[in-house]
């Protein structure tokens, strides 16, 4: 970026930031679909590959589309530099496989996304690195899970489904003392809501997949942090291959440049809901940090700018109440995935907690009774009314 850029406004950066015309000069950002680059000479390409010179020689290690999505959520995040990847999880695995090694431990949130989890337990473990879990929100459990050989401490908040929120200021000091490295789960809220480096985290990890696409098309994922540790990640992501598309990058690139608006909408939507559910004689209980009675509210509101749009509500009848009123939707997509402009309904403990224990998911707090909503861009009216269709039968 630019000089000038760099003094722009988030919302100037988001629409505008990173990118350098052509000699086309094309108004809408290029899309480079091209595995490889050619060169000028044979010394050129002597010195591209020694890193004499820079220049693109492999999509795999650099793509102009790819890059000015990097370099354009790298500055919303407050950041010196990001890596783009094929997937959230890519990302997750890049930033292991590229700072951790074996003898090492994580200190890891216990409510993080599923196959963070499955990647950790199944294949992260198989390598000589350990994993211990401990409740977002407790930060007695994070200090004494603490181990002489944690160098890293990865949470995601707000945590899903029960918006737990994780202090960060207070982790990122603990990690610094540990000389850990705080890795901060940023998909819930994008930047536009919440900027874990500013708060002391040394890594953000993005599913670009949720709502920085936000309308459901493509897969991709994004780490950001200082140019030195990006440049491991990289180094990683180089050799091993699992980096971001051209295709979806373009995607993402148009993505960020309706983000706030979108996040605030999803915000205001999800907030009337909250509103609407906790008056709702059928709902024993509603779950959102931007609720005053929920026990995260005053941390989430001094470290978001507002509390994003997953919710999530209990309904009396456990299990059978709660797929009825699923069941009985007409309009929500009966999906697991989240931060599309379509609101998503799902039953957590038979689907993306359906792997835990009982023991384990009754410890989450994740009841049968329970219910998320993604909340997505639809008129609040309908939504009301389509969760009514089956709220009305209990
Ligand atoms: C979806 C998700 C991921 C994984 O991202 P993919 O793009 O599906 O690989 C990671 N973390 C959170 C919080 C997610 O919601």
């Amino acid at each position: 970026m630019t000089d000038k850029e760099q003094n722009y406004k988030q919302q100037t950066i988001a629409t505008r930031g990173g990118y350098q015309r052509t000699h086309e000069n094309e108004q809408s950002e290029a899309l480079f679909l091209t595995s490889s680059y050619v060169f000028e000479s044979a010394e050129m390409a002597a010195k591209s590959f020694s890193d004499e010179v820079e220049g693109n020689i492999y999509s795999r290690y650099t793509n102009p589309t790819v890059r000015t999505f990097e370099q354009r959520l790298a500055a919303l995040e407050g950041g010196e530099q990001a890596v783009a990847t094929a997937s959230g999880m890519a990302a997750t695995l890049s930033v292991i496989m590229g700072l951790l090694k074996s003898g090492d431990h994580i200190v890891c949130s216990r409510d993080v996304f599923g196959s963070t989890r499955v990647m950790m337990d199944k294949y992260i473990t198989k390598f000589g690195v350990d994993v211990s879990y401990v409740a977002l929100a407790d930060l007695s459990a994070w200090q004494n899970a603490l181990k002489p050989n944690t160098r890293m401490l990865f949470c995601e908040t707000p945590s899903n489904p029960l918006s737990e929120i994780a202090d960060l200021e207070a982790l990122s000091q603990l990690a610094k003392k540990a000389q850990a490295l705080l890795v901060v789960d940023n998909c819930f809220c994008t930047p536009m809501l919440q900027k874990p480096l500013q708060w002391g985290a040394d890594i953000v990890v993005h599913s670009a997949t949720k709502y920085i696409d936000g309308q459901g098309r493509a897969l991709g994922g994004a780490l950001v942090g200082s140019a030195q540790l990006m440049e491991q990640v990289q180094g990683f992501l180089r050799a091993a291959g699992p980096t971001m598309s051209a295709f979806n990058a373009w995607l993402f690139l148009k993505g960020l440049e309706t983000l706030q608006l979108r996040m605030q909408a999803h915000s205001a939507n999800a907030a009337a809901l909250a509103q609407w559910l906790l008056a709702h004689p059928k709902v024993s209980h509603v779950y959102y940090s931007g609720l005053s009675d929920h026990p995260g509210h005053k941390l989430a509101k001094k470290q978001q700018t507002d509390f994003g749009g997953v919710l999530s509500f209990i309904v009396e009848g456990g299990r059978e109440a709660a797929w009825r009123v699923i069941d009985a939707t007409q309009m929500l997509s009966l999906t697991a995935n989240l931060g599309d402009t379509k609101t998503t309904i799902v039953h957590p403990a038979t689907t993306t907690h359906g792997r835990l224990s009982d023991a384990e998911r009754a410890e989450a707090g994740i009841e049968e009774g329970l219910i998320r909503v993604a909340v997505g861009l639809e008129d609040l009216v309908d939504i009301q009314n389509d969760l009514e269709l089956g709220l009305s039968l209990l």
